[in-house]
């Protein structure tokens, strides 16, 4: 099936700046980007049986967006009244005691409502850390797997987990842990079954223990070696707040970057969300050893965890990414906003040119797909997978930036909803909803299993 888009103004990333191209034709096969050159010179085909023409006049067209960190099961939860305003220990000693009743349907029904939602944004492909499996509970990977199949979105589904609980000085409970070894049965069970090595995955596994305050360094230094010999990616948050740097300090003499440093958890096969509470040291090993950072602003201002150092990052060279969080701290999944706040927040502590649009921009595509290693996403170029987001350029929200400059638009307004998305060449939202599912019947549903269930 070949399609070929026409017509459209693209923005996209060209030698580690964004661009902006009028008039361009987009021809796409087997679910990758062939070609793409200036409208007039490019021959459009006859009309044929198996080619689609999308008429792309009036569209902005972006690479498809990157979010680089989510909890999906946290649509459960959110604007929960208990933890509205309280900081993360706090945040999550409340939300375990509703998260230890999750189950195989609650997860899959959340994860699609989190994810329908980031493809409403543009956004074509999630990390996902998914680590709470309370005991009893048929919530297992697969309850996030199928959510991402039924909704055609690209995933790194992370297989988390948590095996230190309050009986052992951790912060869960005992009930929401995993004894170590089933762990890593389980990390090896998912990875046979669905990690896909090839360049246009639309599934990889990454291995993700929860944080440094839920899990053993044994299991830590375990699941590196599991991750390593099966060559998947390993993830977990990192330097949030100062309650886990005083937690790492205390548990194990090390702030939190030096102890992950100390077992062999940096490198360029390493993404850690966060990293809010930094010293230059930290960062220059972030940078020397090509460890990726995930930044979730919304997140940290919700729960007041602080403002990560993301601009110096960028000056030393550290891959940066953008992720909006669980949505029990955000609350919401709106990729793009996300960059735009990341900028603005930025600006509050290091003035109006501490982040730009460009760089934004860059982390919301490539520098969101450099830190999931993903070398064929967030672009739009020949042999890129074929993940775009259309907006359209009539769009009130866009009025007046359009005219003036398109990146500006995407990257000071508020983006509005996408018109269309595709994800490995297939449309998956279409005048602005989504293709594959109903979304006020899906609403309603995770609406009422809220209501019978985690209030
Ligand atoms: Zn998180």
């Amino acid at each position: 099936m070949k399609t070929i888009i026409t017509g459209g103004t693209i923005i996209t990333t060209r030698d580690g700046t964004p661009v902006v191209l009028e008039n361009q034709t987009i021809v796409i096969q087997d679910g990758v980007i062939r070609e793409v050159g200036d409208a007039d010179e490019m021959a459009i085909p006859r009309p044929e049986a198996d080619v689609e023409v999308i008429d792309g006049h009036g569209y902005l067209i972006a690479p498809g967006f990157v979010n680089t960190h989510h909890h999906l099961y946290q649509s459960l939860t959110r604007g929960l009244l208990a933890v509205q305003s309280v900081k993360l220990f706090d945040w999550l000693a409340a939300l375990y005691q509703k998260w230890r009743h999750i189950d195989h349907q609650a997860v899959k029904t959340a994860a699609m409502v989190s994810m329908g939602e980031m493809l409403l944004s543009g956004c074509t492909i999630t990390s996902d850390h998914f680590y709470i499996f309370p005991r009893g509970s048929d919530a297992r990977l697969e309850s996030v797997l199928e959510a991402a199949e039924t909704l055609g979105m690209r995933i790194h589904a992370c297989r988390g987990s948590m095996s230190v609980g309050e009986s052992n000085g951790g912060l869960p409970p005992d009930d929401c842990t995993q004894p170590e070894d089933e762990i890593l049965q389980d990390c090896t069970r998912v990875i046979d079954a669905y990690h896909d090595p090839s360049p246009y995955a639309m599934v990889r596994i990454d291995l993700a223990p929860c944080s440094p305050f839920s899990i053993s360094p044994e299991l830590l230094r375990d699941t590196q070696v599991l991750a390593r010999e099966k060559g998947v990616l390993l993830h977990t948050h990192a330097a949030e707040t100062l309650d886990e740097e005083r937690y790492c300090l205390d548990k194990f003499g090390l702030r939190p970057i030096p102890f992950l440093h100390e077992h062999d958890w940096l490198g360029p096969d390493v993404y850690l969300a966060h990293c809010v509470h930094l010293d230059g040291a930290d960062i220059d090993l972030l940078a020397q050893t090509g460890t990726g950072v995930v930044h979730c602003p919304c997140s940290n201002m919700r729960l007041g965890s602080g403002i990560a150092p993301i601009a110096r990052m960028l000056g030393k060279g550290v891959k940066v990414g953008i992720g909006v969080d669980g949505s029990s701290s955000n609350d919401g999944g709106n990729v793009p906003a996300e960059a735009r706040q990341a900028m603005l927040l930025q600006r509050v502590q290091g003035g109006a040119t501490a982040l730009s649009t460009a760089q934004a921009f860059n982390m919301l595509t490539a520098g969101g797909a450099d830190v999931l290693a993903r070398p064929t996403l967030g672009r739009i170029a020949p042999d890129m997978a074929a993940d775009l987001a259309l907006f359209r350029i009539d769009d009130i929200a866009f009025a007046g930036a359009a005219a003036q400059d398109p990146l500006a638009a995407l990257m000071l307004c508020h983006a509005p909803r996408a018109d269309r998305v595709m994800v490995n060449g297939l449309t998956v939202v279409k005048d602005g909803r989504l293709v594959n599912v109903d979304e006020r019947k899906l609403a309603c549903e995770l609406n009422t299993i809220v209501q019978e269930r985690f209030r």
